[in-house]
């Protein structure tokens, strides 16, 4: 088990200082440009590719540095750049996620390259879970997919919504439902590869912020796949469905709990966006109080003005807490007895979307216009709050945890 330290060790500094440099030499000067195109920033991914941000190694690299720390370091400091583009640039690490929690090594191997296709011709990919009916209640997803046994394909049928590049992936990460019995215990998750007839974009959702991250709807329609793209196998399939009709007659508390630590180890990465946004938005304020004069003197002389700058670094400095815990507690295999991921990412989120709003209130009526960067912070930092599980959802698996009991 790693031992927790709260001094980055040389190495991570040095990534750190590279990501950091990445995201304010490339990311932030194209921030305001792809906001307003509301459109996937292809030349900047393509950037991120050559310089190797935007590959599987650094993603994987990160994921497994021993001390957590990787991921939640590298989220902060590209999401700091600019939410929109960060979430380009990760967006398809979701989708490769997927493949890697759950595919073999030849699923892994065939399709995670394809994801990201190489520095001339930059892919991206998409995972695609939520539904029109189905967003907090994953259970009651209705995308169904259904075995042909005779030609060794699946047949997927369904609609799927909000799904980051969505359509406009290479490859596909599609959750369906292999036994309605079962909730969720009963999906399962496929690929899809490039170009397979019936899979088409439905429509691009015009969003109040991280406006160059693609979000769109996902209509399959008779898609059939092989029997290879089912992520981990017909026969782990089988046997893991067969477990969890024995556990659902047991009570279904060992299939809960697995779930639940998924969730717990990915929910900080999300956090440590919200950081990013909100330390890039704390910055900005602390400039300007210091600079912006009023009454003779800069607004910061204020007890008023600089109260405000104090909580705001506080709680961006809490919540980086919180995620570091979560995430040596994920890495470590630490069990997540308070549901610290989902308290990471409840605090993280609610303190980006008030440090942002506060930003905007200590710029005044330059906040407010898209001539300072805080507009666009803010209007970014609501994602936080709702993705990877909402604020509600997050209490609620939080209290679940501490009391035992089946609160709604
Ligand atoms: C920009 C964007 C990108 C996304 N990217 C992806 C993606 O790549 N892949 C993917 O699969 N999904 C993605 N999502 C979907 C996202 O995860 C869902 O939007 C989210 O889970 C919430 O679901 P919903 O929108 O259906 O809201 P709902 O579930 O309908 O919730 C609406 C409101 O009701 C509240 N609520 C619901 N149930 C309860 C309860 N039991 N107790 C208290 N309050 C409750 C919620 O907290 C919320 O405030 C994305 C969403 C957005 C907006």
């Amino acid at each position: 088990m790693a031992e927790f330290t709260m001094e980055l060790n040389d190495e991570q500094k040095e990534v750190r200082d590279w990501l950091h440099g990445f995201a304010a030499d490339v990311i932030r000067p194209a921030a305001a440009e792809w906001d307003e195109r509301e459109e996937t920033p292809w030349p900047v991914i393509q950037e991120a590719a050559k310089v190797g941000i935007y590959s599987l190694d650094f993603y994987a690299q990160q994921y497994f540095d021993p001390t957590g720390l990787g991921i939640p370091m590298a989220m902060e400091e590209l999401f700091w750049g600019d939410a929109g583009i960060a979430l380009s640039i990760v967006g398809t690490g979701l989708a490769a996620v997927g493949v890697l929690a759950n595919g073999t090594e030849e699923q892994i191997g065939t399709w995670i390259p394809q994801m990201y296709g190489d520095a001339n011709d930059v892919k991206v990919a998409a995972f695609c879970s939520s539904e029109p009916d189905a967003g907090s209640d994953v259970a009651s997803l209705r995308t169904r997919a259904v075995y042909d046994e005779a030609k060794d394909e699946w047949v997927i049928n369904g609609t799927k919504t909000w799904a980051t590049n969505g359509g406009i992936a290479n490859v596909h990460v599609v959750v369906a439902v292999v036994d309605p019995e079962l909730g969720s215990k009963g999906h399962a998750s496929f690929i899809v590869p490039p170009g397979t007839p019936g899979l088409a974009q439905g429509q691009k959702f015009k969003k109040h912020g991280i406006r160059a991250s693609h979000t769109a709807e996902v209509i399959l329609d008779q898609v059939r796949v092989p029997g290879s793209c089912l992520l981990g196998g017909k026969e782990k399939l089988d046997e893991r469905l067969a477990r969890a009709r024995e556990r659902a007659k047991a009570g279904g508390e060992r299939v809960k709990n697995a779930a639940m630590a998924t969730f717990e180890a990915s929910r900080p990465a999300v956090g440590a966006m919200a950081v990013g946004t909100a330390r890039a938005a704390y910055e900005v304020a602390l400039d300007y109080a210091k600079t912006r004069e009023q009454f003779g003197r800069p607004i910061i002389d204020n007890q008023g003005v600089a109260f405000q700058l104090a909580d705001m670094r506080t709680q961006i400095d809490a919540a980086r807490l919180l995620v570091w815990r979560a995430s040596w507690m994920a890495i470590s295999g630490k069990p997540f007895t308070a549901a610290e991921g989902s308290m990471s990412k409840l605090y993280a989120s609610e303190t980006a979307k008030k440090v942002t709003a506060q930003a905007v209130q200590i710029l005044g009526g330059n906040g407010y216009t898209r001539e300072y960067p805080v507009e666009r912070m803010h209007r970014d930092s609501a994602i936080y709050t709702i993705f990877e599980g909402t604020s509600e959802i997050q209490r609620l698996v939080i209290a679940r945890t501490l009391s035992g009991m089946p609160i709604r």
